[in-house]
């Protein structure tokens, strides 16, 4: 969602005649926020502290995302340099005292922008309706706002005019997308935005088990531009844990959406999220986690150790109880059996022939991109294929990051 903030704004401004340039050189230096953690919300302060030294009173600094919602005004009152406070998505007086302040006659041609442009993010869910007892989110993002269906298509049509191949819809739960003018869900979405000529991919994040639909799968499963692939979040593999987080699931309805979309969509790339550590996580709680992850055999795993966060119902009313010692040493139980796992699972893909849409070049010089899956490859002998071209390699080798291959005969 960031990300998607961040392309947003970047849009705005390209459009209103500036260009992206290295703090040393810049006029205007902005910080788009992110609140979910703690340790993220230390580092925009000190960000903050270390602009002070940059700052004059000809440069500005302004502030956007979540910190915004969460902290308001008083972020000027404790950092006198910031000069501006932008709320999320309401860019445009902002812009306007950009172009007021600087009043530059633009004579020669703009640089391009250093974006590939490959993938276009659009938000089309902002908010979340859940209550998760760890979770930040409804509280900075307020509750879910749903961007018409008529306005989704008009951008993704423009993006794809503009030389995206691949469209991701975003949304905190995107599952439960619903066109405020009565065309539908997300599986509608997707299956209007799919049909887009030109459009080679197309993603969504993040799902919820509660919302996820049997339509969308089914959709996702017949359709060759949908990615095969779905970040769903679990967050415990325990019913009493998952019942404190008020996820409003339990573990077999978790099961039960994977044995659907497997049997759909053998080849799945699934990617989920996990906290360790919740307040009243026993052992027991825990091996029912670590059991699930076995079972399931996930592609990614997100593990996070819990720490409260203020403002959310878990830090303020339960006790944080699993000593930081031992969350330290359950998140890393796991993340050695993901990496595990992870390697397995990669390894099927050797001898195989995949899809890759390219999205660049790594340091050496390689085209990467991603398969349908989700996973990063890498091509070697690729010759002068550009960022935006799809092609089918064949896989060599294998690493619980990424598959690398040289393009199929
Ligand atoms: S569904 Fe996701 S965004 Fe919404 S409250 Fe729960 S964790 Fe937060």
């Amino acid at each position: 969602m960031n990300a998607a903030d961040s392309e947003s704004l970047a849009r705005r401004l390209l459009a209103a005649g500036y260009v992206e340039d290295s703090l040393e050189r810049a006029d205007v230096a902005i910080l788009n926020t992110c609140v979910v953690r703690q340790a993220s919300e230390d580092r925009v302060y000190s960000k903050l502290h270390e602009l002070k030294e940059w700052k004059t009173p000809e440069r500005t600094i302004a502030v956007t995302g979540c910190i915004v919602a969460k902290e308001g005004e008083t972020l000027q009152r404790r950092f006198p340099h910031l000069d501006a406070v932008v709320p999320i998505g309401d860019y445009e007086p902002f812009v306007a005292d950009l172009e007021a302040r600087y009043d530059y006659s633009l004579g020669e041609p703009l640089p391009q922008s250093g974006r590939t442009g490959v993938s276009h993010y659009i938000r089309v869910i902002e908010g979340c309706d859940h209550n998760c007892t760890f979770c930040i989110v409804p509280k900075v993002r307020g509750r879910e706002k749903h961007v018409p269906m008529a306005s989704v298509l008009d951008e993704c049509r423009r993006a794809v005019g503009d030389g995206a191949k691949e469209i991701v819809l975003l949304g905190q739960n995107v599952d439960d997308y619903h066109d405020p003018d009565g065309r539908g869900g997300l599986a509608s979405l997707v299956r209007e935005v799919e049909r887009i000529p030109g459009l080679k991919r197309l993603r969504f994040m993040t799902s919820h088990p509660q919302d996820l639909e049997s339509e969308l799968l089914e959709v996702m499963a017949a359709s060759d531009v949908v990615c095969r692939e779905l970040q769903l979040p679990i967050q415990s593999g325990d019913d009493t844990v998952l019942k404190r987080m008020a996820r409003g699931y339990q573990t077999r309805h978790y099961r039960a959406i994977v044995e659907r979309a497997r049997n759909l969509m053998p080849d799945l790339g699934l990617v989920t999220d996990v906290i360790v550590g919740f307040p009243g996580e026993s052992e027991a709680a825990f091996m029912n986690t670590r059991a699930l992850m076995e079972e399931i055999e996930f592609d990614v795993v997100h593990l996070a150790m819990y720490s409260p966060r203020g403002g959310t119902f878990s830090a303020d009313r339960m006790h944080d109880d699993v000593p930081h010692q031992e969350k330290l040493r359950r998140l890393n139980d796991l993340l050695a059996l993901q990496r595990e796992i992870a390697a397995r699972k990669t390894a099927r893909w050797i001898g195989r022939d995949v899809e890759v849409l390219i999205e660049g070049r790594d340091e050496l010089n390689r085209p990467y991109g991603r398969i349908r899956q989700g996973k990063r490859a890498i091509v070697l002998r690729a010759g002068d294929i550009a960022a935006g071209q799809v092609l089918n390699i064949r896989v060599l080798q294998a690493t619980a990051g990424q598959l690398l291959g040289l393009p199929a005969a």
